[in-house]
């Protein structure tokens, strides 16, 4: 994709009201424009990052054996009447007549529309267990919302939904979300402390928050800090992580895990990015969901739901990994996977050695974001760093001329003076 035919609004300037370095950046780097309070159009370099996170995701529940479907935005309050959530949620649910006066909602979530399509659906316990899940647009009218894509009012989540025959069962399926949760983190670069959180009022609820460290986060968490040590690359990384949960309030974490030896519990902020709950028949109950069980005798199916913050993760990404200059984006989500730099455009010479590479690497499914501009180095380099692409691949006449191309590596900052054939060797996996 040539920059001189792209969409990439960038600002010099760090925009007044954006208080936090993810959502400076954000906008800096032309990945998102806010639209109204809480609510972002997401530009063309942002929704690139945004559906790479999601397919991951995606990936992760599939092989969960989670099964992708699509629900609407819009939900009738019928619905939330038969859960008697409708009253319940207060005023973060945006509600609204339609023509005919019938009282609709913008779904902040999913329990009871699937409850409700399942229920229709399944009749025995060879239906179950199944775990549904979908990707979709929420609103939530946020009292505050603030931080850009992190707390805003519409925002992306993925949302699944499992349904079992027993707690055992429940179990399974609670587990099998929980190690999907550690490999979709993981796989987006991050090291995501699972956190104990309180039990709700019906007895035998299990859940657990997924946090990414940061200061910038509205969380406070405490851990053992052995977690610090753990290592992503580490294939028993998951297991270990999961060991070492740690817990939302001081006296449970200290009550719970007395097994921390003392000065190893860490007190530190985090961002919330996801969530798993197991609350059994709460829902299944209340809207009159049961199946014939094997003995014949019905059965209320037990339930679990599990969100992650796809949209909200964009901004952790970048809490977690950026410097002075800008993006750093780990190489499974960034939008293009190298800049390519052309020094002198105006030189036909080095324009078309330059075009020649972007289709090598083009060719050998590289996304490559070729900066054709007509525009000072400086300049170039400075917009490279901000929007952050994993590798920056620099050519230009006088380079061209010795048989070099200068490849950097954005994380680092390391530079290499290579042939042009080494490079693409380098960015194609070739040595
Ligand atoms: P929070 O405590 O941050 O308000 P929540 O507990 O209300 O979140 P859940 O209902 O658990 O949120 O939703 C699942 C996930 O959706 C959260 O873990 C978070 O990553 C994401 N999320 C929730 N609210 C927002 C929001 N306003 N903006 C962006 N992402 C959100
Ligand atoms: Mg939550």
């Amino acid at each position: 994709m040539r920059l001189s035919r792209h969409f990439l609004p960038t600002l010099r300037e760090t925009p007044a009201g954006a208080e936090i370095v993810s959502h400076q950046l954000m906008l800096r780097a032309g990945l998102i424009r806010q639209t109204a309070a809480g609510i972002y159009a997401w530009l063309p370099l942002g929704h690139r990052v945004l559906m790479r996170i999601a397919a991951i995701v995606r990936r992760e529940q599939d092989r969960a054996g989670a099964i992708e479907m699509l629900m609407p935005t819009i939900q009738p309050a019928d619905l939330w009447r038969q859960s008697g959530r409708y009253e319940a949620y207060g005023p973060e649910m945006l509600r609204f007549p339609d023509r005919h006066g019938r009282e609709m909602l913008y779904g902040p979530t999913n329990e009871e529309m699937l409850t409700a399509i399942f229920r229709d659906c399944a009749t025995s316990y060879r239906d179950l267990p199944r775990t549904l899940y979908h990707i979709q647009w929420k609103f939530r009218d946020e009292v505050r919302p603030r931080f850009g894509v992190m707390r805003g009012r519409e925002f992306l989540m993925k949302d699944a939904y499992s349904f079992d025959l027993d707690p055992e069962g429940g179990k399974a399926s609670y587990d099998a979300q929980f190690t999907a949760y550690l490999r979709t983190f993981a796989a987006l670069g991050l090291k995501a402390v699972p956190v104990r959180a309180p039990s709700g009022p019906i007895g035998g609820d299990l859940s657990h928050e997924f946090h990414i460290i940061a200061d910038t986060g509205e969380s406070e968490i405490f851990y053992d800090a052995a977690l610090d040590d753990v290592d992503l690359a580490d294939p028993e990384a998951p297991a270990r992580l999961r060991g070492l949960y740690a817990m939302e309030a001081e006296e449970h974490a200290r009550a719970a895990e007395c097994r921390v030896p003392p000065g190893r519990l860490a007190r530190r902020r985090g961002i919330e990015v996801g969530h798993i709950f197991f609350f059994g028949t709460k829902y299944s109950a209340a809207m009159g969901f049961s199946v014939q069980g094997r003995d014949g005798a019905p059965v209320t199916p037990l339930m679990g739901s599990y969100g992650i913050g796809v949209s909200r993760l964009v901004g952790a990404i970048i809490e977690a990994s950026h410097d002075a200059a800008g993006i750093i984006w780990p190489d499974s989500v960034a939008p293009y996977d190298v800049a390519l730099i052309d020094l002198r455009p105006d030189d036909p010479d080095c324009a078309g050695a330059v075009a020649a590479l972007a289709g090598q690497l083009e060719a050998a499914g590289v996304a490559v974001l070729h900066d054709d501009r007509d525009a000072r180095p400086g300049e170039k380099f400075a917009t490279m760093d901000l929007i952050g692409l994993p590798w920056q691949l620099i050519v230009g006449p006088k380079g061209l001329a010795a048989g070099t191309v200068e490849l950097k590596r954005r994380a680092t900052g390391e530079r290499h003076m290579l042939s042009p054939e080494s490079a693409l060797a380098r960015l194609t996996g070739g040595s």
